[in-house]
């Protein structure tokens, strides 16, 4: 009998979504052969860049994604940016099916007054900053204030908190980028808020997260008992990891409360706290006009209950004072090539079930299939099903392989014409071992390497 050709399969990025797509399609295909592109010279997205630095045991998913990449039917490109150095057309050509799971490389902006002074940083590019991401690696944030105002109520809020007023020592041992630890050795910064528009019974941020900052050696949460009076009631029959956490704010409130009489301001040097029902209306300038020297907020109430809560202004104001901001409000996906249809109101490409409409044989999956939220679990099985469905193209002939594809025969022409120099997965490797040994000295599981052209100089590109 004559033998099926092998379908080749490309996934453009090489986060959870990239590598779980490519690992699920490699284990229930014995002949697929997947080719994974990367933007940036190293693999693995927001695992790399995005989780926190004191969240090692996070990082794990590397040691699977390491074997996927490692197996002889799957190839990592790394420093190809899919829709400039090769389209999506392009990819098309070469392969029987096309995977995008690029991610989330924008962040929603708050669209208020004063946005753009000095001192006010996205979440995404602080986030950057601390874990070396390249493009964030000058952000040089002015960490000269006292006071900072974290807009959001998501782990990402509290990861940046937690990284603001950790004992340096915490850090020390962390992949944390020495330039970022050296900026929070000088930072004054002893007193971090995060403010959201709605409740505590809207916040996103889960228990661990909340524990963890709560707990935070020489900090001192300060929680105000009147925003959660009435909602032990309120969460009698919610859903237990809603309970449970509001349960732990309303104790942590009470507690610190009756503390507070007795310890003296000065034991704590730092403190951090929730403010809630606050909408950000616009941040306030210095008298120069250079800086931001606060954040004027609409005081909300609430219309509605649970998750579908809306927040309306009352017509009260606060001004709030703080000399950096923090907008996490959200990440924010952005269109890849004029070739993919794209929802601009979502920010996401609209698929059924991981199926890029309108376009046989480009798929999607991960942040930019679903939008900018979930961990990495979520994100594993939401690529999962995607996977399924290209298996299910291919079982039933949607997905015609009797076409034999060149893949990366066909796309490494185009690159080399282009001048591009694609990195392969023993070359991240390479590096790798660079950055291990480099931490070595200081103790740090590694440290990372910030500038994509030294990258490319240690492995003689
Ligand atoms: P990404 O991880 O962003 O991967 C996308 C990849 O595509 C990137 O490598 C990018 O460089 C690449 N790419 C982009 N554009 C192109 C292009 N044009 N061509 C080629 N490649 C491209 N989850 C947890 O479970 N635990 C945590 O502690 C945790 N912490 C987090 C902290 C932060 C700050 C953030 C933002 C998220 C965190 N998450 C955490 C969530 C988790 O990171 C996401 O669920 C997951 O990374 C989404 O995977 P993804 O592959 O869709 O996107």
């Amino acid at each position: 009998s004559s033998r099926a050709p092998a379908p080749r399969i490309c996934v453009v990025g090489s986060g959870p979504a990239g590598f779980y797509t490519a690992q699920h399609i490699l284990k229930h295909h014995d002949l697929a052969q997947v080719d994974i592109y990367e933007k940036l010279p190293v693999p693995f997205g927001l695992v790399r860049f995005g989780v926190a630095p004191d969240h090692p045991e996070v990082k794990n998913v590397i040691n699977t994604f390491t074997h996927t990449a490692r197996s002889d039917r799957c190839a990592y490109y790394g420093n190809v940016t899919v829709g400039r150095d090769v389209t999506v057309g392009e990819l098309q050509q070469a392969y029987h099916a096309v995977v995008l799971s690029y991610g989330a490389e924008d962040n929603r902006v708050l669209g208020i007054p004063g946005e753009n002074l000095s001192g006010v940083y996205s979440a995404r590019a602080f986030v950057g900053w601390y874990n070396g991401l390249p493009e964030n690696r000058d952000l040089k944030p002015d960490l000269s204030c006292e006071t900072a105002l974290i807009l959001g109520h998501g782990n990402v809020a509290l990861d940046i908190a937690r990284i603001l007023l950790s004992p340096l020592d915490f850090l020390r041992k962390t992949d944390i980028t020495d330039c970022s630890l050296a900026a929070l050795a000088c930072s004054k910064v002893k007193r971090v808020w995060l403010a959201g528009r709605r409740g505590p019974l809207q916040v996103a941020f889960t228990i661990k997260e909340l524990r963890e900052m709560i707990n935070l050696p020489g900090t001192q949460p300060v929680l105000n008992p009147a925003d959660f009076t009435g909602l032990e009631n309120a969460v009698k029959d919610a859903p237990r990891p809603r309970k449970r956490l509001t349960e732990l704010m309303i104790k942590t409130a009470l507690e610190k409360h009756r503390e507070k009489a007795v310890m003296a301001q000065a034991a704590v040097p730092r403190q951090w706290g929730l403010k809630f029902q606050r909408s950000p209306q616009e941040v306030l300038p210095t008298a120069d006009g250079m800086r931001v020297r606060g954040v004027r907020m609409a005081l909300t109430r609430l219309e509605g209950s649970g998750d579908s809560a809306k927040a309306v202004p009352t017509g009260d104001m606060e001004e709030l004072e703080c000399g950096l901001v923090l907008s996490s409000i959200g990440y924010r996906s952005l269109p890849l090539d004029p070739a993919v249809p794209f929802d601009t109101q979502h920010s996401i490409i609209p698929n059924n079930l991981g199926r890029v409409m309108g376009v046989p044989g480009l798929y999607c999956s991960g942040w930019v299939k679903r939008g900018p939220v979930g961990v990495i679990i979520t994100t594993m099985n939401d690529s999962f099903d995607t996977a399924q469905s290209v298996l299910e193209d291919l079982q039933e002939g949607v997905l015609d392989v009797s076409v034999s594809k060149e893949g990366f025969g066909a796309v490494g022409s185009i690159l080399r014409s282009r001048g591009i120099r694609p990195v392969s997965f023993s070359e991240w490797e390479k590096i790798d071992a660079a950055e291990v040994a480099r931490g070595k000295a200081a103790g740090k599981p590694r440290e990372k390497i910030v500038d994509p052209q030294e990258m490319l100089q240690l492995i003689g590109h």
